[in-house]
């Protein structure tokens, strides 16, 4: 698996896996990858989402023992939780839709915890023990997104920008130069399907 650029400037104290449970030495599976900048660090969401829970992390809740919970459902339905904060920040309120980039909460080691880390587990649902690699699925997520183009950055390319190319290249009788006109517009639209 490789992480390279979604957790840059993160330290990984804990890989998400099977690993030696910190409490008891016992073989378990970690659910989420711990990772490390300082305490109090104010976290941005690495994707942005509707928020599902913020709050401390109850029995039944599906967040027993998390701590500070902030957890984040992106487009494609998955969620996103962010653990053992601090605190959660003003703007991480239930039902609020969150942008990447806006600050969920601080790092902290509410919850059960050895030490101020960001527990961050990636979910196929709210339910627990549905957790994927968050790794693998941040780098996915985020270059599906990085290869999409918005409609509206599309059209004001096309019609600021290529359409009067156009009229000059078949006004300058350059045949050539409106193909490859005509060409990167097609490629624009197909980008942005
Ligand atoms: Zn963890």
């Amino acid at each position: 698996m490789s992480v390279t650029g979604v957790f840059d400037g993160w330290t990984i104290t804990s890989p998400y896996g099977y690993r030696a449970d910190p409490f008891n030495g016992s073989r378990s599976f970690h659910t989420g990858v711990d990772l490390v900048k300082y305490h109090k660090y104010p976290i941005p969401a690495f994707v942005g989402g509707v928020v599902l829970f913020a709050g401390e992390g109850g029995p039944g809740t599906g967040f027993g023992g998390y701590g500070n919970v902030v957890a984040i459902k992106d487009e494609k339905g998955y969620v996103h939780c962010y653990a053992h904060l601090d605190s959660v920040a003003a703007v991480a309120v239930k039902g609020r839709t969150i942008q990447r980039g806006d600050i969920v909460g601080y790092q902290g080691t509410t919850g059960r915890s050895t030490g101020s880390h960001l527990h961050y587990e990636v979910r196929a649902n709210i339910t627990y023990g549905t957790h994927v690699d968050p790794g693998a699925y941040l780098e996915t997520y985020l270059k599906t997104e990085e290869l999409t183009l918005d409609p509206g950055v599309r059209d004001t390319i096309i019609n600021t920008w290529l359409d009067p190319a156009l009229q000059k290249a078949n006004a300058a009788g350059d045949k050539q130069q409106a193909d490859y006109i005509r060409w990167l517009a097609a490629e624009l639209r197909k980008a942005s399907e």
